[in-house]
Parts: C-alpha cells; structure tokens; sequence
C-alpha cells in the first residue's frame, strides 16, 4: 500500500512516499528539485550554457569562482532578472575547497544566506569541510541550517563519513534527528602518502553502499560536483545530481601537502581538452582520444548516438567538426545525461539500481574492448548493489507502480566486469 504523506521539515514542503510504513526514498523534492539534473558550472561558464539550460528537466549551480560570492550572487542576479532563468538554480560557495578552506566549524557568511533568499532560490549554506571524525562540524552544520529554517546544508565531506560504519551510523542518526534537507560534495580519496598515513584508506565500496543508505534515510539529499555515478545516485533517491561541466567540477580534489599545487579551489579558467560524454562508457573522454580510438576500432556499435543533437550520427561529425564545436558537444552532453535519467528515474529504487548496475558492467566491457583505462567507480557500483534473484526480480516487478519493461531490456549479467 503506497500513501503520500506531506511533511514540512524547515519550513519544507517535502512529499514523501510511504509503503508499508517505510519511506520508500522517491518523491522527496525540495521547490522546483524533484529528481532533478543540475549541471554544475562556473559563474563564468553560464554564458556559454544558455543554449542548454531552457531543457526540461536542466538546472544549473553556479560555482564561486576563487571565494568571489560577491561575483557568483551577481552572475545568478543576471540570469534571474536579465536572462529570466526559470529553470532550477543553486549557488555553491566552495568555501570548502582549495588551500584556503574553511573548516566545518566556520560561521556561516549572513549575507550569503540573505542574498539566495531575496534571489528567491533554495538557500544551500555555504559550509566549510567537514574533516573525518569531525562531529562537532557536523553537529554544528546540521544545527545553524535547522536554526535557519530555509536551508539545505551543504556537507562537504571526507568519504569516510559514508564508508566506516561507526561515522556512517553517526551522520545518518544526526540527519535524521535534525530532518534538515542536506547536500553532500564527497572528497576524492586520499591517495597514500609516505612515510605516514595520517587516515586510515577508504573503502570505496563501502563509500558507495554508505551514500545508498543516506539516499534511504528520509531526509533530501542532493549530490553535487558529482561526475557520471551522481546518475547512479538520482536513480537511488537523490533529490537532485549535480555534474560537473569541467574535470574540476566534477570531483572534489583533497587539499595537497604544502609546497604542491593547489587543488579544490578552482584554478584559472584556461581551454581544458574539450571531452564528449561516451554514453556507452559512462564517461566523458577528450575528443582526440575518441577519433583516435575511432580509428583503430570503426565497427564499435558504441560511437553512433542517437541523442537529439547528433540525429542518429556517429561520433565523427562532433570530432572534426571545428566552428562551433563546443556548442554542440555540450548539447550532445546534456542530451545524453538527461535520457540517462529518464531511464534511471523510474518508481522503483530496486530497478533503477539494477539497472544501473547492469550499465556500469556494461560500461567497464565497453572500455576494456576498446583499450581504455578501467574506471574504478564502475566496479564499486557492481559491487554495492546487490544483484538480483530470478525471485526478488519476481517481487519487485509486481511492486512496481509505472507499467514498461525497463528492467527487461537491461537486466544485467549475473558477473562484475
Ligand atoms: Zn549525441
């Protein structure tokens, strides 16, 4: 029995599906933010979007580009009173980012909080980083967003919050006791340093059926600065997904040892190798590597697409197109994103989840054929989802409400790639 229940938590309104007296993890939605794919970019970059962002089902989070608030609150003025964007719209401070961060324990800025409110957009707090072990930042967080009564609060935070049980069981007890919508910007693993690890390694696995449990909670999780497996994560109940526009946007660097370069912090906007999304390999690759890999393997199936920019096409046409070039990649991207979450979107969470178990594996088969670099994510996805039995695929079939046979066309091989 599914009944909809209307909760306000913070002063939001949140739909939530309850079956059997479980949440079931969909319909949460926050405003416009239901489900929703965001497009994570730079305040500079937002010109160069236009094309993209009038999409059904497209928002953006502008990005603050070197802690200049000032400039990001100016550049979503513009696009809301000049530009009439309607669609979604978040602000990230990144004050968790770069040398300079702040900590979780720094106040949050007022008039960063007051400025998104008269802008009419949801309030995302802008947080400092929320270091593992943490928890009187996370508290803090958690509390100062409840007091204001509007707010998302932003976690950007060490995965070990998802991965070590003890942390996972603290950050789940403390967002449900608080019932404060969050978003999470997950910090890359630290790489081992030597002589001496200061933190214990990650267990990526565990990061990922950790950020599953979160999703499950009850409370909205947003995902952002995510790159492809925030798809993974929308399928699985996120309330919306932000993907980054560039490498940088789409990870959170951890802070480097001094004297190194700079990370997490956004450097200078100079040309990055423009990419394309390989839809088959849930992945974005710069376009030399695709023509070149186009050249030793012409007869792959995986460089036709039939996204709405390229009209059935192969990937050729964008390779050695030169004028204009970026336009239409970017539309390609985006084209492709949203049909990806059309097909992981669906009622059932077990189903989307499966299916995308079955693209990561389908993803890393892809990838080896053609000789590319193994994505790691891809098998930390096999591996946290539970596959399914011929009769849990039995079961939750006949629970689902949406008719189609999605899961047919893609039930996924029994066998991690
Ligand atoms: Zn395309």
């Amino acid at each position: 029995m599914v009944i909809n229940v209307l909760m306000t938590i913070s002063g939001v309104v949140l739909v939530a599906r309850e079956r059997n007296g479980q949440l079931t993890g969909t319909g949460r939605r926050i405003g416009d933010l239901d489900r929703s794919l965001l497009l994570q970019c730079r305040t500079s970059q937002v010109t160069q979007l236009a094309g993209v962002t009038g999409r059904a089902g497209v928002g953006l989070v502008l990005t603050a580009e070197r802690g200049n608030l000032r400039g990001c609150l100016d550049r979503a003025r513009h696009l809301l009173e000049v530009d009439h964007h309607r669609a979604p719209l978040l602000l990230d401070a990144a004050r968790y980012a770069g040398d300079g961060r702040l900590t979780a324990a720094a106040p949050f800025d007022q008039r960063w909080i007051q400025y998104q409110r008269e802008l009419g957009l949801p309030v995302l707090t802008d947080s400092g980083y929320l270091a593992p072990d943490d928890m009187e930042g996370l508290v803090g967080i958690l509390e100062r967003a409840a007091r204001l009564g509007d707010a998302i609060a932003l976690l950007p935070m060490h995965p070990a919050w998802l991965a070590d049980r003890y942390a996972r069981q603290t950050l789940l007890r403390y967002v449900t006791a608080l019932g404060v919508p969050i978003a999470i910007v997950l910090e890359e693993p630290v790489e081992p340093v030597e002589p001496v690890e200061l933190v214990d390694p990650v267990d990526p696995v565990g990061a990922v059926r950790g950020l599953l449990q979160l999703l499950d909670c009850g409370v909205p999780v947003l995902v952002l600065r995510s790159d492809l497996p925030g798809l993974g994560a929308l399928g699985s109940g996120a309330t919306a997904v932000a993907i980054g526009t560039e490498p940088g946007l789409r990870r959170f660097d951890p802070r480097r040892p001094a004297g190194s370069l700079p990370t997490g912090a956004l450097p200078p906007l100079r040309p990055a190798r423009p990419s394309a999304l390989i839809r088959h390999c849930l992945s974005y690759q710069p376009l030399a590597v695709i023509e070149a890999t186009m050249r030793r393997h012409p007869d792959n199936g995986m460089w036709h697409c039939g996204c709405p920019t390229c009209g059935g096409r192969d990937l050729n046409w964008l390779v050695s197109r030169e004028a204009g070039r970026d336009g239409v990649v970017l539309q390609h991207c985006v084209d492709v994103l949203l049909d990806l979450r059309t097909e992981l979107t669906g009622p059932s969470v077990q189903l989307n989840q499966w299916s995308w178990r079955a693209r990561c594996a389908a993803a890393a088969s892809r990838r080896r054929e053609v000789g590319w670099d193994r994505l790691p994510m891809l098998d930390h996805w096999q591996q946290a989802i539970t596959p399914p039995t011929s009769s849990r695929t039995g079961a939750a079939s006949s629970r689902r409400t949406g008719g189609g046979t999605r899961f047919s066309r893609t039930a996924p091989p029994r066998s991690a790639a």
